[in-house]
């Protein structure tokens, strides 16, 4: 029989906590099991119940994006990325963490953090297209105060 008092204390993977998880193990009776999760993950594993071990997922902060219009209230494109890992997901890619973007529609593209790199890069430069798209609006809004 173990002695709990002198056991030795569970090793952790450095970047990760050990948290508790609620898993059903397919039947109604709710378990807890206690899971490495990555530090920059902000899923409540208890609430979050999943029906397997590997069904677990780890999210990070979502950051969003949204577009309105003058149209009317509210946004009609937005952007999320968020970090995202499946330790058991069965594409070893997904099993570590991506950079996941949607836009709200339920269909991720999954990064490598040199595909956000990228990303984040032309989004950049998409930024510096629209700003002269709105300085060229801007002028051409003027000019035609100047002639009506
Ligand atoms: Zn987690």
């Amino acid at each position: 029989m173990t002695n709990l008092n002198t056991a030795p204390a569970p090793q952790v993977t450095p970047g990760h906590r050990l948290v508790p998880a609620t898993i059903t193990f397919f039947d109604d009776a709710a378990r807890t099991v206690w899971i490495e999760c990555p530090t920059w993950c902000v899923t409540d594993h208890v609430v979050d119940v999943q029906l397997a071990v590997e069904d677990i997922i780890h999210t990070s902060k979502i950051e969003d994006f949204g577009i309105g219009t003058l149209e009317k209230p509210g946004h009609v494109f937005e952007l999320n990325a968020q970090i995202q890992s499946g330790p058991a997901d069965p594409n070893p890619q997904l099993r570590q963490a991506t950079v996941a973007v949607d836009d709200g529609c339920g269909e991720y593209a999954f990064l490598t953090p040199d595909m956000a790199d990228d990303l984040a890069d032309r989004l950049v430069s998409f930024a510096a297209r629209i700003r002269q798209l709105s300085r060229t609006a801007r002028a051409h809004q003027q000019q035609a105060q100047v002639t009506v």
